[in-house]
């Protein structure tokens, strides 16, 4: 069996193989960025994936889930192997170029950490129904734009949120602050303290 977590000193629980992979194959740079191309944001890792989901589900056991909503593009491999644990469908909101005026999508706008734009994001209303308990999951949680952005479609259903499952938290930055503030429930599986892309240091929460 793959030992795959330990407790922090906070109580809340890392993924100490996610924190390795991220030291050992993550870059970091300029702008606060930290690339993870080669095992989650474009190859992926599978395996990992597989892990980083059975962790979700684990946190995310006391929740009746019935649906994980996620944000393409990087979003949907992470939450598309976690669904598996959960048996659950997995909705992805879609970055639309034109606005649908037929009334049969929900619409907000979310700004881009990454390509500093703001998208039009949209998902069909047959796709989320006032009864769904959902749990979002995203690659990333950085100021928190696309979570809230997420947050805000379940809402225009009339659906609940049961809490927000992200792989890497970028913890100097202000999104996961504001949401637990806000009450939500979110469970970062590695949460970054700090880095520094002129040494390429990374330190863990
Ligand atoms: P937020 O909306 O919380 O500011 O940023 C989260 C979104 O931006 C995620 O969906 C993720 O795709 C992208 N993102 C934010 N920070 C990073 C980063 O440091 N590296 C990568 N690869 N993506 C990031």
């Amino acid at each position: 069996m793959i030992k795959c977590g330990k407790y922090t000193k906070e109580g809340g629980w890392t993924m100490e193989l996610l924190e390795k992979r991220i030291q050992k194959d993550g870059t970091v740079k300029p702008g606060n960025v930290l690339k993870v191309d080669s095992f989650l944001n474009h190859q992926m890792d599978i395996e990992l994936f597989g892990e980083m989901g059975r962790e979700f589900q684990r946190l995310f056991a006391d929740k009746p889930i019935n649906k994980i909503l996620t944000i393409e593009a990087s979003g949907i491999g992470i939450a598309c192997i976690a669904a598996q644990y959960f048996h659950v469908p997995v909705v992805f909101a879609k970055k639309s170029q034109s606005i649908n005026l037929d009334g049969d999508v929900y619409c907000t706008k979310i700004e881009s950490f990454t390509h500093k734009r703001i998208y039009d994001v949209i998902v069909s209303k047959k796709y989320l129904k006032p009864e769904d308990h959902i749990l979002i999951i995203d690659d990333f949680l950085a100021n928190g734009c696309a979570v809230n952005g997420l947050i805000d479609l379940i809402e225009s259903a009339g659906a609940t949120v049961e809490g927000i499952g992200i792989a890497i938290e970028k913890g100097q930055q202000a999104g996961g602050k504001l949401l637990r503030e806000k009450g939500y429930r979110v469970e970062s599986l590695a949460v970054i303290e700090s880095m520094n892309d002129e040494t390429g240091e990374i330190v863990f929460r």
